[in-house]
């Protein structure tokens, strides 16, 4: 996944994830199918996509068979006990059980969360565009408020904060942020809206938009939430030696890595042009700090990620697998929200102290190669992952899903990615590699959801999924090592 000799310090908790996963992965298959003890208890964690029969539910292709199962609704008073018949679309489920076929699973327990059931939304963002509607907001009439991939209306009685806080006074005591960080370095754009941050509450209405009780512009991030940590920078370079094309990072003249560019270079400015043409309006808010660069790396995982500087890594790999230009522009659209969003900043200065010990693997392989959410880097940590960084998951994937449907693009495929990342490594019933590859299974089942939820009434038939330059990318690609 990455290069250890030359990347030692930043790669070795992913190394260290990784050897860990190629020992399981390793094992022999024999000793896997001994008969006879019984097969092991596993675990299917994902949105209720559908309702199939009485007691069968889908958590996208899975099917829950529930007949039996100890059933019980978890919130902060405990667990509850619940009827199969009560299961609905866009419950949180948890199932235990076991494999009975290829995406039957038979549950003997199941724990649920609310969930996307709930119809009070409360979240916040940072804007990634200028408000169309900021003098409507302003004057207090109906407005409508693109936001946190979601489109909030807001009527003569929703509450309004509109007045932008000062980011000198406001960055510290809002965000956390070392006083040091503030005020000299900040980079928003001080005339605009755009990278402020905005806390909303409301309902959804039936057609997926919020009818909003509540909105409070708040202060932009600081600017160091868009800078890498410990001064590292990231440069397009040469390997000294063999003089091929590489990204380094680099700490003053030190340097801590270098990743292999794929030489084509067709396939380095289509990838380039598309994540440009997908970037949101107003992201020159923050574009003192924030400048975005897509760079295809050579690396037989399915991966892309996001630094804190704007920098896009795709992975050949990732390029392989994506099935049309929908897909990767939904990939990238992710990518983008992670960094507009500052997922990074907000992991290090939010997390809980007692969760950081859990979480350092996974901060360290989401910073520098991994993706936090979606793909193989997260293998192996699906288990320490808490509610916090699933909402900032969900949050990218709302982001992009609304930023290619206002790009034009059928959102339809998107969920259609996680499925073939999860038929490609569901050895499932056998493997117990299977069990981490839930992330999938979560992140396309939420697509799901979120897509039935918020646009019930649009159609996407004739909406692009594909173009000739993605196709004129994949010959220039040519076959891809994928692992
Ligand atoms: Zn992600």
């Amino acid at each position: 996944m990455c290069d250890h000799q030359r990347f030692p310090n930043l790669c070795r908790s992913l190394a260290l994830l990784v050897a860990a996963l190629l020992l399981q992965a390793s094992t022999p298959i024999e000793s896997r199918a001994t008969p006879g003890p019984p097969p092991p208890k596993l675990k299917v964690r994902g949105y209720l996509t559908a309702r199939i029969d009485g007691t069968t539910v889908a958590i996208l292709d899975d099917q829950i068979h529930c007949a039996g199962a100890k059933i019980v609704a978890h919130d902060s008073s405990g667990d509850h006990p619940m009827a199969s018949a009560d299961l609905a679309m866009g419950m949180l489920l948890e199932a235990e059980g076991v494999w009975t076929g290829h995406h039957q699973f038979s549950a003997e327990k199941i724990t649920v969360d609310a969930g996307l059931v709930d119809k009070q939304v409360h979240y916040g963002a940072y804007l990634q565009e200028e408000p169309k509607d900021a003098e409507k907001i302003k004057n207090g009439g109906p407005a409508e408020l693109k936001a946190d991939g979601e489109w909030l209306l807001l009527e003569a009685k929703t509450k309004r904060t509109w007045t932008a806080p000062e980011p000198a006074v406001v960055n510290a005591s809002v965000t956390g942020a070392p006083a040091a960080s503030s005020a000299a370095g900040n980079a928003a754009n001080q005339s605009g809206l755009a990278g402020r941050h905005l806390e909303y509450q409301g309902t959804r209405r039936s057609d997926g938009k919020i009818a909003t009780e509540k909105v409070e512009l708040g202060a932009p991030a600081p600017a160091d939430a868009y800078k890498m940590p410990h001064g590292l920078e990231i440069v397009r370079a040469k390997d000294p030696q063999t003089g091929i094309d590489v990204v380094e990072f680099r700490r003053g003249k030190k340097v801590d890595g270098r990743m292999k560019l794929f030489p084509e270079k067709t396939v380095q400015e289509y990838v380039s042009y598309l994540g440009d043409s997908l970037l949101p309006a107003g992201a020159s808010g923050t574009s003192k700090a924030l400048e975005f660069r897509f760079f295809v790396i050579e690396d037989s995982s399915i991966n892309a990620a996001a630094l804190p500087d704007g920098t896009v890594l795709v992975n050949t790999a990732l390029l392989g697998a994506v099935e049309n230009e929908a897909q990767l522009a939904f990939v990238l659209s992710h990518e983008i929200a992670h960094a507009l969003q500052i997922h990074y900043w907000r992991e290090v200065h939010e997390t809980r102290p007692q969760r950081i010990g859990l979480l350092i693997a996974g901060i360290a392989a989401g910073a520098f190669i991994g993706d936090l959410g979606v793909f193989m880097a997260e293998l192996g940590m699906i288990s320490v992952i808490n509610g916090h960084q699933r909402e900032l998951e969900n949050q990218a994937d709302r982001l992009g899903l609304q930023n290619i449907i206002e790009h034009g693009y059928d959102p339809r495929p998107a969920p259609g990615f996680m499925r073939l990342i999860v038929e490609r490594y569901g050895a499932r019933s056998t493997s117990k590699l299977w069990s981490n590859h839930e992330s999938a299974v979560l992140r396309g089942s939420f697509l799901t959801v979120q897509l039935m939820k918020q646009y019930p009434d649009h159609h996407f038939d004739g909406k692009r999924t594909n173009s000739n330059e993605f196709d004129t990318m994949r010959e220039a690609l040519g076959p891809v090592k994928i692992e």
